[in-house]
């Protein structure tokens, strides 16, 4: 299982691969007890906003209402953007939020993260998308499956597009944001990131297709930064004036 640290761009999981990548005609196999604790004391299992809106979705509510009651939300330590993860309920034993008698109580709407174990993703900035095999050191019974098989029991083809749209958004984001950061005083970083949890997370009808939502976000993004980007400029305007004002 993937550290804390390794979570990050938008709770994308940002580490260096040691395991090959694999082909959807390759074949793989791993062992699984059924004992459930993949879904136990997890600090890891990241949402996309995506992610977030499907739970919302499941359960007819508004994504922020879900990332209140459900998840645990900050600021990714390299990227600077919103990470959102599940929070395990330590009164329940640790347990995720979702796992009711032993079973995910969203086994439709589950995150990618969970649909896909023990297989993670890849996707590069030109957005093409590669999967491998997670090393787990679990016992068992050994299931033996092809890459694209799996994928397919878990519907994680008719989301993959999705899935690369947003991870090329985060990418991008993330030098902008970094950029962005380099120049703004802390009050605007502030508001940077309220915007991009607005833009990323909530911002969202759970009734609505999500990728038509996430491209007009982007676009009411890319001019509030606008915005912001002016007023800290005339902001460093008025500061250069004001102290040239007092050293004459
Ligand atoms: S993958 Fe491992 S932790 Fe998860 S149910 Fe199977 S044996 Fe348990
Ligand atoms: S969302 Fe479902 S599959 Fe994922 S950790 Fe929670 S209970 Fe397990």
């Amino acid at each position: 299982m993937l550290k804390q640290s390794q979570l990050d761009l938008c709770g994308r999981v940002d580490f260096t691969r040691e395991v090959p990548l694999l082909g959807r005609d390759e074949g793989f196999s791993f062992a699984c007890a059924g004992c459930g604790d993949c879904c136990r004391g997890r600090e890891d299992i990241v949402l996309s906003g995506f992610d977030l809106w499907r739970i919302a979705a499941r359960l007819r509510l508004p994504p922020r209402t879900v990332a209140r009651a459900f998840c645990k939300a900050s600021i990714g330590v390299v990227s600077r953007l919103p990470v959102l993860r599940l929070a395990p309920v330590r009164e329940e034993g640790n347990n995720c939020p979702f796992l009711t008698h032993s079973r995910c109580a969203i086994h439709d709407a589950e995150p990618l993260v969970c649909a896909l174990y023990p297989l993670a993703q890849e996707i590069t900035k030109e957005g093409s998308v590669s999967y491998f095999l997670q090393p787990t050191s679990c016992g068992g019974q050994v299931i033996s499956a092809k890459v694209g098989d799996y994928l397919a029991r878990y519907d994680i083809p008719a989301r993959e597009a999705t899935d690369v749209r947003w991870a090329q958004v985060c990418m991008a984001l993330e030098d902008r944001v970094e950029a962005l950061e380099a120049v703004f005083e802390p009050v605007f970083i502030r508001r940077v990131q309220q915007k991009l949890w607005q833009a990323l997370y909530y911002r969202y009808d759970f009734a609505a297709p999500f990728l038509p939502q996430l491209e007009e976000n982007l676009r009411g993004l890319d001019a509030e930064l606008e915005k912001l980007s002016a007023l800290q400029k005339r902001r460093n305007v008025r500061f250069r004036e004001s102290i040239e004002k007092t050293d004459k």
